[in-house]
């Protein structure tokens, strides 16, 4: 017992000394763009879009950070970093374009989780079972709520922003997101906050919006937003997904599309387009939230649908182009994708919903010099 006891101190060691740079690292950082130097510039009109430009949400702080450990596991954790530099690197935007959020707060929280779930975060075996990453569990708590659950506080924190956002502009992305497995009581299939739904229950009680919808097109069910919104007749719940896959057994959405393995573009698009305009005419929603997880791809290690990176941008396309059309805010948030090009199809959609709809950053701050704390993401 002993021996067994001095083992594990050890281990707590190793990895707290793996971890400690990388907390002190996030202490010490001030955030990319101050958060709240960015207000839009008009009311937002609830129900409707004003106008439909596009609103980047992200913050540095979406980054998982343990001091190298986290790349042990197969998510690829990098993505939405990639993503946000490809598109400084590329001229898509600027720093002072990006509407940086606030974390969620244990209040936000709260609004779709339970005590249990509260009480749960400060279990480490509990929060390595819900991110599939059995060695967290014999990480501290703390350093685990530092390292990793921060990062899902903050790309939570943007769903909620990009929600706002998306009711003054028409559109926002969140580079990050998606957390469609959590549940109120429990995290799962690499997912803490239900980020969608917490967006969806803050935007509701500020009066911006009464009815929404969650469009999902990740390859995985949204089980978790199933749950949360079952018997809610304010919250539409679709899902399109591949059928024999996790998670097992599938919850009920308000709808569901089950797609064989195998899939291409060309069905994926046809099962879209036949079902899509019936949940927007359903849910006649204030907004939608697109989960757009692009594990649809070939070769996803997770999936096993073909379509490819033009068929991912039509797709969303396809979402974001009818909310558009029909005058309701769209959210985009990133969810999974888990191939290495996966991160190079979101960006080529993303940089299609830019190109077709103008920054909404752009329009509503007058240009200035990029601060010191900007400059870290155009090197
Ligand atoms: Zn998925």
């Amino acid at each position: 017992m002993l021996a067994k006891t001095a083992k594990w101190s050890l281990i707590h060691w190793v990895i707290a000394a793996a971890v400690m740079p990388a907390v002190l690292g996030w202490w010490g950082c001030a955030s990319v763009v101050p958060p709240g130097s960015f207000r839009a510039v008009k009311e937002p009109r609830a129900g409707r879009a004003i106008g439909s430009r596009v609103a980047v949400v992200y913050s540095k702080h979406y980054q998982i950070n343990l001091g190298g450990l986290e790349k042990l596991h197969p998510f690829d954790i990098n993505k939405y970093a990639r993503i946000y530099l490809a598109m400084n690197t590329e001229g898509l935007i600027e720093p002072r374009d990006v509407y940086v959020p606030k974390p969620v707060t244990e209040e936000d929280i709260r609004l779709v989780h339970s005590q249990a779930f509260v009480d749960r975060l400060g279990d480490s075996e509990a929060v390595a079972g819900w991110l599939e990453f059995p060695a967290l569990g014999m990480a501290p708590a703390a350093l685990i709520d530092v390292g990793v659950l921060n990062a899902f506080r903050a790309a939570s924190g943007g769903t909620i922003l990009a929600g706002r956002e998306a009711v003054k502009h028409g559109v926002a992305i969140n580079l990050g997101g998606g957390y469609h497995h959590a549940k109120p009581d429990a995290g799962e299939g690499f997912n803490v906050f239900a980020d969608m739904a917490i967006a969806i229950r803050r935007l509701q009680s500020e009066g911006l919006i009464r009815r929404a919808a969650i469009v999902d097109l990740d390859v995985h069910q949204g089980n978790g937003s199933a749950v949360i919104f079952a018997g809610d007749d304010s919250v539409f719940t679709f899902s399109m997904h591949e059928g024999d896959i996790y998670p097992v057994p599938k919850e009920k959405s308000d709808m569901d599309v089950e797609l064989p393995a195998g899939t291409d573009d060309e069905a994926y698009l046809a099962a879209l387009a036949k079902h899509l305009p019936a949940v927007l005419a359903r849910s006649a929603p204030d907004i939608v939230f697109f989960q757009a997880g692009c594990d649809t791809l070939a070769g996803d290690p997770l999936a096993r649908l073909a379509m490819t990176q033009e068929g991912i941008v039509r797709r969303d396309a396809m979402v974001i182009d009818a909310c558009v059309e029909a005058g309701i805010p769209v959210v985009m948030v990133l969810g999974g994708g888990y191939s290495d090009d996966a991160w190079l199809a979101q960006l080529a959609s993303i940089k299609r919903t830019i190109a077709k709809y103008s920054l909404a950053g752009r329009a509503a701050h007058p240009p200035r010099a990029a601060t010191k704390a900007e400059r870290i993401y155009t090197k």
